[in-house]
């Protein structure tokens, strides 16, 4: 089995997520007391979310890749970063490293494939609703047609992302919300909607919505899995 880099932090709560979802995994596909592999490097997510919001992607760039090498350098075979927004700076990242680094982005892209969609809504931060890093990898390199909300509805998520779910805070009433976005996008001709941002999931779930949910954590969790434990 290979050993699952994960650069995680951004924020911790979704990085518990992964941790989880990854362990199940491993554990449901080989059974008995397997667990996975990890070398786990979580960063304080303040700095970053500040460089992040200066508009300082050099700044990320250095500050994630130099994180991702101690990663490597721990012994990783492979490198997941655990949040859509920072791959934003993934081929920065990727260019320093001898890893190979598996894309979020690339990994929902190809389970909405396999099922068979060709529409699909798209809820994550700004950075990744509205930059081309995100939409345009869907789009150009794997031919599906994004819907994101309207600007008021974009403002809204990426606010509650930062001030709310981060922070590990699920509240009614934003659940909501999020809920008529994801209604409305449906409306709209979306045949799915993709969770971008990987702290989505912990407050909408499938169970809430007739419309069709991609988590990406889930997604690149199990992707992870897979690549661990393949031959
Ligand atoms: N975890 C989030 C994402 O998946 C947002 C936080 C961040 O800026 O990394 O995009």
């Amino acid at each position: 089995m290979k050993t699952i880099g994960l650069l995680g932090g951004m924020s911790w709560e979704s990085t518990v997520g992964y941790y989880r979802m990854i362990n199940e995994g491993v554990k449901k596909a080989l059974g008995g007391l397997h667990s996975a592999k990890i070398v786990l490097y979580s960063v304080d997510f303040d700095p970053v979310e500040k460089l992040l919001n200066r508009g300082d992607w050099q700044g990320v760039a250095e500050d994630l890749s130099a994180a991702a090498l101690k990663i490597q350098a721990a012994g990783a075979d492979f490198l997941l970063i655990c949040t859509n927004t920072m791959h934003q700076v993934a081929p920065e990242i990727q260019d320093k490293m001898d890893i190979p680094l598996l894309h979020i982005a690339d990994a929902t892209a190809e389970a909405l494939v396999r099922s068979g969609i060709k529409k699909t809504g798209l809820l994550g931060t700004a950075f990744t609703m509205e930059q081309d890093f995100y939409k345009g990898r869907l789009n150009r390199d794997n031919g599906l047609d994004v819907l994101v909300p309207g600007k008021e509805d974009r403002a809204f998520i990426h606010q509650t992302i930062f001030q709310e779910l981060c922070l590990g805070i699920a509240k009614p009433g934003t659940r909501t919300e999020y809920l008529r976005i994801i209604s409305s996008l449906a409306d709209q001709g979306a045949e799915a909607v993709i969770l971008g941002c990987t702290e989505i999931g912990m407050l909408v779930d499938r169970k809430d919505t007739p419309v069709k949910l991609f988590d990406t954590t889930a997604i690149h969790a199990q992707k992870a899995v897979r690549y661990a434990i393949m031959p």
